[in-house]
């Protein structure tokens, strides 16, 4: 069995303990302990002093504490449906908004975020999402018209009803949208 090199005062970096890898030496405590920078599978970095990683005390940053592995198998956090564990802390999950399934961190299920999907929810709302094709209520968008002097964009509109073309704000749209989806 070879012992660990003591001497070495980086005999840690690059080994792991649960979820945390060890990056550097990151000095002493005042005891002379020495402490160590580890960045979690989450990407969160903390310093470890050695006996918390070596006797098992410290798995994580502090992330992992909440994981109950296999166990979120079915659970359902916003629009993502948990499907499976990818190992990593990762997990399978089937995204509502978009219907795919994407690999998502198990720290991202824990945040408080009732619109949580894959990211493409958030990808929508970033850009100006496009409407064009869509339908909202009797009325199929046509296309983008330029911004009134409210910067709101509006958009060209056929009510199927009438034939007749009209201009609805992105609010009004978004309401009919709503009512459609409620009403399903
Ligand atoms: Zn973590
Ligand atoms: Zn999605």
């Amino acid at each position: 069995m070879g012992r660990p090199k003591l001497k070495d005062p980086n005999y840690l970096v690059g080994k792991r303990f649960g979820h945390l890898t060890v990056i550097e030496r990151a000095g002493n405590r005042k005891s002379g302990s020495p402490l160590w920078k580890c960045r979690c599978d989450c990407g969160k970095v903390k310093i470890i002093q050695t006996c918390n990683l070596l006797n098992g005390q410290s798995k994580s940053c502090g992330c992992a504490r909440h994981e109950k592995p296999k166990s979120l198998i079915g659970k359902k956090f916003g629009m993502l449906t948990v499907l499976d564990y990818s190992g990593n802390n990762v997990w399978k999950c089937y995204c509502e908004n978009c219907g795919k399934e994407r690999d998502i961190k198990n720290i991202y299920l824990w945040m408080r975020n009732d619109r949580k999907s894959c990211g493409c929810y958030l990808a929508e709302k970033k850009k100006s999402y496009d409407l064009t094709g869509k339908k909202a209520g009797r009325y199929l968008i046509l296309k983008r018209v330029s911004k009134d002097r409210f910067r709101n964009t509006n958009w060209l509109c056929r009510d199927d009803e009438t034939g007749r073309e009209v201009i609805l704000s992105r609010q009004r749209i978004r309401d009919l949208m709503r009512m459609d989806n409620e009403n399903v």
